[in-house]
């Protein structure tokens, strides 16, 4: 597969979680985390998922991953469906598709050492002897700015950036083709965000991995991403490639969010004062436009009648505007 093949393919995905009630604990109604998405993801590209907390890109990033099941839709990594997958090739596939965390200090086993926690990929696909797997795990550490004497230590006697590299060598460690990072490094200073931005930056330059990457600070966005799509509500309203999205921004959900800039990079609160009138509930959808309770632009059409995606040059875009 040659750089700017599709790698990773969403068709119409969907994800419904059950709210169950009564004595039956019969459905009676469902959180709609995901109504619709589809795109690819190109060998060797970052694409960036951006939207506020709540709109459903996390929930994405694990049926992506194989980890959750769509409710329908599915998932192709490289032709193969990751949700059919069993056996044999359903390993190969979690081992070519990796994540990394948002949460450095939650997402790794406190009572493991960093080898141990870099190594436990190799070991779970087997095939290595110890003292492959010792060797591997230094060059990894290696090659994200950690010390040969940070193997034997415990993640508690980490910095938060530390951390996020010793998460980053976990994921790499299985030589994967592509990578989820969910919002890697929200949770990390200012000062360290950058550091993090540029490792996983130059790794994708020297190895040619893909990324998801899931973020709401659209700063963290523009630097990372070749294309964009924005999530509002469980749907993609807006894609395009990145310089584009931030030179002429076409839906008024991303227009808000990049008059938002800087910010929205300081917080996901600061969405709601940028935006009048709070998220509706993913559980009862509006009717018609999804984002009409808080468009400064909506009509009587967009009451009653849903927006199909739209081509706009290059760019898609789901809005009655562009109609
Ligand atoms: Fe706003 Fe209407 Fe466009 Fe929705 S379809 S974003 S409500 S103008």
């Amino acid at each position: 597969m040659a750089k700017g093949d599709v790698l990773v393919r969403l068709d119409n995905v969907v994800k419904h979680f059950p709210i169950r009630g009564g004595v039956l604990l019969r459905q009676v109604d469902s959180v709609k985390a995901v109504n619709g998405v589809s795109f690819d993801i190109r060998e060797g590209e970052t694409f960036g998922l951006v939207g506020e907390s709540g709109c459903g890109k996390s929930t994405l990033g694990s049926v992506v991953l194989g980890l959750d099941a769509p409710t329908s839709g599915s998932v192709t990594f490289d032709g193969k469906d990751v949700h059919k997958a069993r056996g044999a090739q359903r390993r190969d596939l979690h081992r070519q598709m990796q994540v990394v965390f948002q949460d450095p200090f939650e997402s790794l086993n406190p009572r493991m050492t960093v080898e141990e926690i870099v190594g436990e990929g190799l070991r779970i696909h087997g095939g290595l002897s110890k003292e492959e797997i010792h060797d591997r795990v230094m060059e990894m550490l290696a090659r994200v700015g950690l010390e040969p004497g940070h193997a034997r230590r415990y993640p508690h006697e980490f910095s938060g950036g530390q951390r996020q590299r010793i998460g980053i060598a976990r994921a790499l460690i299985v030589e994967p083709r592509f990578i989820v990072c969910d919002e890697p490094v929200s949770a990390l200073d200012v000062s360290v965000q950058a550091q993090i931005i540029n490792l996983l930056r130059d790794l994708q330059r020297q190895y040619g991995y893909a990324y998801l990457f899931v973020a709401h600070g659209l700063n963290v966005v523009r630097y990372m991403s070749d294309r964009v799509g924005v999530m509002y509500l469980g749907r993609i309203v807006e894609l395009a490639d990145t310089d584009d999205i931030f030179r002429q921004p076409l839906h008024p959900y991303t227009q808000a969010l990049l008059d938002a800039i800087p910010d929205v990079d300081k917080g996901e609160d600061v969405f709601s004062h940028v935006l009048s009138g709070d998220v509706p509930s993913p559980v009862h959808l509006p009717s018609g436009c999804p984002f009409h309770p808080r468009c400064p632009k909506a009509t009587d059409k967009c009451r009653t009648v849903a927006p199909g995606m739209r081509r706009v040059g290059a760019a898609q875009v789901m809005c009655h505007l562009y109609d």
